[in-house]
């Protein structure tokens, strides 16, 4: 048993010793002859998967002789007019830049189906896209547009081990459905997007770079910079500058993990504000039919993405947090603390020191634990598995209170040092003093929504009333009651 699950699934000619003996599956009776232009890694690939589906394979190729060896040997390679000739539907795995080559096959693969599966070497914003120029080049032929968002690992693979989504769009419904037929039994899923028009957005789809990141990162990493400059002259240049303290070890651990907490706390800031201001600009117009501004609804857009960023700092703290103790240099402090106290000069034990690390570590491990359940829930496996009101209480109601607490924990690690005046260095207040204003902000903008006036106003906004029309409105009265999750959607 254990030498039968070690067998690859095909194998190719040069293990079989030249046998035609099919061991994975046989090609079905009645299932369409699939072929294949291009004998590339691609086309590899889909050979490969195609046969292990039960489907007859014929591969196209300019040197059939050269390329034989590579394919599973129940897949036919021969030359393209023959493979075009043999073939019920046919893959061209050729780049876009070579189909023009293909034209002397058109009267060969005219009433047949073609599916193009290239990709754009960049995105391309105007079109016509691949898929309509290889429609143009074989206008009796019908073309579908998809599998280019699968590679050849996944195709090798199999699709337990890749995205398992197809995207397909073709001009034929016959065409895309045969298409979609074959997809399934190869183990994808087939995405029906609709027109061959739609393949400029299927053919971009796989030249994206993280869109909706690329402001969250920006922004995370400008304001770590900032903070962690902030932090640097606060903690480092201060002491070297104005007493000649050289405690430049502080750069690596000390300054990064007080940087880290700021940038989480603004960042997490950031998931709630756009909300907010989304809230008082429909309060303020007295409608949700005026449309927010781009940058307004670009923010909105991101938020999960801010929120992601937020978690990533927080963690990142924590562990930082953790690895304090364990630096040469706290060992020292600890020794030269204990000398001191042994020497009667301080004492260690000082019993608000003692309450407010209690309770800043707690508050901390509170904050980070609420922060992990809304980073788990936006994952959209995990999000598919509630409903919207148990996503929206998640993400807004325990949101806010992982806000809550991270500013809490702020407002403890601060305690009383924002009244001693050592603690402006360069007349710079402290750090967590700056970090507060946001976040307070923010929770004091959710506490006004809460007030009954703006509660009930916005609750009749969003089901539709506008102050420009003058209709009387009244809520139902189990919706009246109902205030924290209605506004929650902020
Ligand atoms: P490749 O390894 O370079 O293979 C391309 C094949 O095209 C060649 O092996 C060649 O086969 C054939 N061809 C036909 N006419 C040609 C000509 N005039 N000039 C050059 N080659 C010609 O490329 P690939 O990686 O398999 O990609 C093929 C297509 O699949 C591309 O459109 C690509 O965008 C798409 N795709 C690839 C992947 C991937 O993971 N590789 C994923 C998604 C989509 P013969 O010499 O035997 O004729």
């Amino acid at each position: 048993m254990p030498d039968e699950m070690a067998r690859p699934l095909i194998q190719s000619r040069g293990e079989r010793g030249g046998s035609r003996h099919l061991e994975a599956s046989m090609s079905e009776p009645g299932a369409p002859v699939i072929g294949i232009l291009g004998t590339g890694d691609f086309s590899r690939s889909l050979a490969t998967r195609l046969v292990a589906s039960g489907y007859q394979v014929v591969v196209g190729s300019r040197t059939p002789k050269r390329y034989v060896a590579l394919f599973p040997e129940e897949a036919e390679v021969t030359s393209q007019m023959e493979a075009a000739s043999q073939a019920d539907l046919v893959f061209v795995a050729v780049f876009p830049e070579h189909h023009s080559t293909l034209v002397e096959l058109k009267p060969t693969l005219a009433g047949k189906t073609l599916v193009d599966v290239s990709n754009g070497l960049s995105i391309n914003q105007d079109g016509p896209s691949n898929a309509e120029k290889l429609a143009d080049l074989f206008p009796e032929s019908s073309v579908v547009k998809g599998f280019n968002t699968i590679s050849a690992w996944t195709l090798q693979t199999g699709p337990r081990d890749g995205s398992r989504q197809v995207f397909l769009c073709s001009d034929s419904n016959k065409a895309k459905s045969s298409v979609m037929q074959i997809c399934r039994r190869m183990g994808f899923i087939p995405i029906d997007m609709g027109l061959l028009s739609s393949s400029l957005e299927i053919e971009n789809l796989s030249l994206h770079l993280f869109p909706s990141w690329r402001i969250p990162v920006l922004c995370t990493l400008s304001l770590f910079i900032f903070f962690y400059l902030y932090n640097f002259i606060h903690d480092v240049l201060h002491p070297y500058v104005t007493a000649g303290k050289v405690v430049f070890y502080k750069m690596p651990i000390e300054t990064v993990n007080v940087t880290l907490p700021s940038v989480a706390l603004v960042m997490l800031c950031l998931v709630y504000l756009p909300g907010l201001c989304a809230a008082f600009l429909q309060l303020w117009w007295g409608t949700k039919y005026n449309r927010f501004p781009d940058w307004l609804d670009r923010w909105l857009t991101r938020r999960k993405q801010f929120g992601l960023c937020s978690f990533l700092c927080a963690a990142l703290h924590a562990i930082y947090s953790l690895c304090l103790p364990m630096r040469k240099s706290a060992h020292y402090k600890l020794l030269i603390a204990f000398k001191q106290m042994k020497e009667g000069e301080g004492d260690l034990w000082v019993d608000s020191e003692v309450w407010r690390m209690e309770l800043y570590v707690s508050v901390g491990i509170m904050a980070l634990g609420l922060l992990s359940l809304l980073a788990v829930t936006s994952l959209p496996s995990v999000a598919n598995t509630v409903n919207f009101r148990e996503f929206t209480f998640i993400q807004s109601t325990l949101g806010y209170c992982a806000l809550s607490m991270a500013t809490l924990h702020t407002v403890l690690f601060g305690w009383d040092r924002a009244f001693d005046p050592t603690r402006y260095r360069f007349h710079l207040p402290p750090t967590f003093l700056l970090v507060l204003i946001l976040p307070l902000a923010v929770l004091l903008g959710r506490l006004a929504l809460f007030v009954p006036c703006f509660a009930r106003r916005l609750r009749q906004i969003r089901r539709g009333w506008e102050k420009s029309r003058h209709i009387r409105f009244t809520l139902p009265e189990d919706e009246r009651c109902n205030g924290l999750e209605d506004v929650s959607n902020v």
